[in-house]
């Protein structure tokens, strides 16, 4: 029996692995953990059925003259892709070459990858999906605490809350083990869920368990500038905390002045007598019992994803909870290592340890580690929605090698990316399916799965955690560590890439010593205790379940309230045409990520087989669209040949009627990526994904 976690979500629930003789090669059972205490949901249920998949890639893949992808050996498929960079970079320059990573990998292959970008291709060009999920909220937590761990403190720190503020996050759908750590608020009528669908979290807080608040889309920063309002007009700040440990709340007053109840009402649809009770039930709280702010990609995927988290911030710093034993705020991390992808230098401006690339003694520290120059070390490159929209463009990059990541389904407005991916000299992809992004590729390197090798996660809580081999990995697949070993070899740098997940994982530990993610106290043996390893983990010390107690990370040891304002001041549905819908994306319980997994889980596409647009029944009865008929999105403003969306409608009350709603895990043209645009936010480059504008259209029967 192994010991590990699930293969998906940031939750990284632990379940246990038993050869089996039935039908996938092991038996998975949830085990106890302080996150999912034994739960696991259909996905984590169902994982195994991924071990021996008939469409499991078990030898590298080259496309052949005729345009067909044909098996080849690993020799000639490892040096077809190191002369094609050699090419490329001969023609472009080092930055010809880009790399795309991915939050799904252990911390052991995120922080090679950086390594094998900047060491061995010397490229600025490395970025990872984690920018379409986690980036605004982690800047937000940069800039206002000078650090960002999702959650600062330990997931069942939850249980004793009696107050919940939840925002644009689906946890009962994405997440459901997650669940059980709300009992304690939803007991005490204090579950607040703000979002535009009644989804099933949402449903969590009826019945008395709490409020759902559904402001209108593009308000959600309104909302909270409106909540602050009423704190600081009521008096309801925590002012000692603020003078303590905090800078930046004159401005902050000042700033939401201007956002008193009935106008936040005018803007959100939010009733102002509802924000009064919900902004009097969390200073009661914060005061007096235990008060959590949690935010997901609801509020943070849009072009102004960081301002809106700051704004979450903001609200948990007025009423004193950041630091505090009486409650805090976090951000609730979503692909698998979320966080660890984005601590070890996968990141266009950082480098391991959570260092800024532009930083002297980072790149000093990091020289010595990897035994380069430090002027050999490339500066910050570009986020990724930049990388792939300039795809074989000039100035873009002209060979891209993608590691555990779906781009041509995952990126927004994918049809342009996948356009782009069909321009490159060069396009490698890693992964254990064939992907839609690796169908495209000139070359096809199959990697190992989740059960098939060693390494360590970081999950929402900043917790390490050990992922262990249960059984033998297929003839003709490799560990990426082997193949960036191999590739760095066989590009002239021969050291420096180990193909063991133990030997890496020490190299990273010195990588992290002395920055804000530091690692150097964790070790293989220390993790196999069976201890409690959170980050920041020193050499010789210990580690660190909740953050902030004495201190922030800013050097004067203070929190930033930074003010923030919306950039444009909505007027509700007012804003869109007629028959313009906002298009808001997101996840099933079904399936994870672009779906390059799950949609190859029997049980899992038998009961979400493909997407369906949900749509008020007023708007689609105007539309004269029926429940479970076609339909046709296409973005607003683009031609009659722009890429669409086709789906069937499903017509449910849940959802405002200013508003639809698409899963974003299929692919071709199901996939919601072909609709939605590559406006990003500037301080984070995170995408707009939740309000894109549309138009809908019946699908005349054939
Ligand atoms: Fe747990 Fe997430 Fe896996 Fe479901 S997908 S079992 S919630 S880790």
């Amino acid at each position: 029996m192994t010991a590990t976690h699930c293969p998906y979500c940031a939750l990284q629930c632990a379940m246990t692995l038993t050869p089996s003789a039935g039908d996938t090669p092991v038996e998975i059972a949830g085990r106890d953990f302080p996150t999912n205490r034994g739960g696991l949901c259909r996905k984590g249920w169902t994982a195994a059925e991924l071990l021996n998949h008939p469409e499991r890639l078990s030898s590298p893949l080259i496309r052949g003259d005729d345009g067909a992808l044909r098996p080849a050996s690993w020799e000639e498929a490892l040096e077809r892709v190191a002369s094609g960079i050699r090419t490329v970079q001969d023609r472009h320059g080092r930055d010809g070459v880009g790399v795309f990573g991915s939050g799904g990998l252990s911390n052991e292959k995120a922080y090679l990858l950086g390594k094998f970008a900047r060491v061995a291709l010397r490229t600025s060009r490395i970025d990872y999906n984690g920018r379409f999920c986690m980036s605004s909220a982690a800047a937000a937590g940069n800039r206002a605490f000078g650090l960002d761990r999702g959650l600062p403190f330990p997931l069942a720190d939850l249980d004793t809350a009696d107050t919940v503020l939840l925002l644009g996050s689906n946890v009962a759908e994405t997440m459901p083990p997650f669940v059980q750590h709300l009992a304690g608020a939803r007991a005490a009528g204090g579950l607040i869920v703000v979002d535009p669908r009644r989804s099933p979290t949402a449903l969590l807080t009826e019945d008395g368990a709490g409020t759902h608040l559904a402001p209108a889309p593009k308000t959600d920063l309104i909302l909270l500038l409106g909540l602050a309002h009423i704190l600081v007009n009521r008096g309801w700040l925590d002012d000692s905390y603020l003078a303590a440990r905090t800078s930046g709340v004159e401005s902050v007053i000042r700033s939401v002045a201007a956002w008193w109840p009935e106008r936040v009402q005018a803007a959100t649809g939010v009733p102002a007598d509802v924000l009064v009770r919900t902004a009097r039930r969390l200073a009661d709280s914060a005061r007096t019992g235990s008060c959590y702010i949690l935010t997901g990609r609801g509020v943070e995927q849009h072009s102004d994803g960081t301002d809106t988290a700051t704004a979450a911030i903001n609200l948990a710093l007025l009423l004193g909870l950041p630091g505090s034993a009486r409650g805090g705020y976090g951000t609730l991390t979503g692909q698998g290592n979320g966080q660890g992808g984005r601590e070890h230098g996968q990141k266009s401006d950082q480098l391991p340890g959570y260092r800024k690339i532009t930083d002297p003694a980072a790149r000093a520290h990091l020289a010595t580690v990897w035994g380069v120059r430090e002027e050999e070390i490339p500066g910050p490159g570009v986020p990724a929605v930049e990388l792939l929209s300039t795809l074989g463009l000039p100035g873009g990059v002209h060979a891209l090698l993608v590691h555990g990541a779906n781009p041509a389904v995952s990126a927004p407005d994918a049809a342009a990316v996948r356009e782009g991916l069909d321009r490159l000299d060069l396009l490698v992809v890693c992964d254990f399916f064939p992907s839609e992004t690796a169908r495209q590729a000139d070359v096809v390197l199959p990697v190992l799965q989740w059960a098939e090798e060693e390494g360590t996660m970081t999950n929402l809580e900043g917790r390490v955690l050990r992922r262990r081999r249960a059984l033998r990995p297929p003839e003709g697949a490799r560990s990426e560590l082997w193949v960036l070993h191999r590739l760095a070899a066989l590009l002239g740098v021969p050291g420096g890439f180990p193909t063991e997940p133990r030997e890496a994982f020490e190299e990273l530990r010195r990588a992290s010593a002395g920055g804000l993610a530091d690692y150097s106290g964790i070790s293989y043996e220390l993790l196999d205790s069976g201890a409690e390893v959170h980050w920041p983990y020193p050499a010789g010390g210990g580690g660190t379940p909740r953050l902030f107690r004495e201190r922030f990370a800013h050097p004067d040891g203070r929190a930033r309230l930074v003010a923030v304002r919306p950039a444009v001041i909505p007027d509700g549905a007012a804003a869109l045409g007629r028959d313009e819908f906002h298009l808001a994306t997101g996840r099933l319980l079904e399936h994870y990520q672009s779906g390059a997994q799950t949609r190859r889980v029997t049980a899992l596409l038998e009961a979400q087989p493909e997407p369906r647009l949900q749509i008020h029944p007023a708007s689609a009865a105007r539309l004269g669209i029926m429940d479970g008929a076609p339909v046709r999105v296409r973005r607003s403003g683009t031609g009659p040949f722009a890429p669409r969306l086709l789906c069937r409608a499903e017509v449910t009350t849940f959802i405002r009627l200013d508003t639809v709603f698409a899963p974003f895990h299929f692919a071709d043209g199901a996939s919601a990526n072909q609709v939605t645009e590559a406006v990003t936010d500037p301080v984070s480059g995170m995408p707009e994904f939740k309000t894109t504008r549309v138009r809908i259209e019946p699908v005349a029967a054939s």
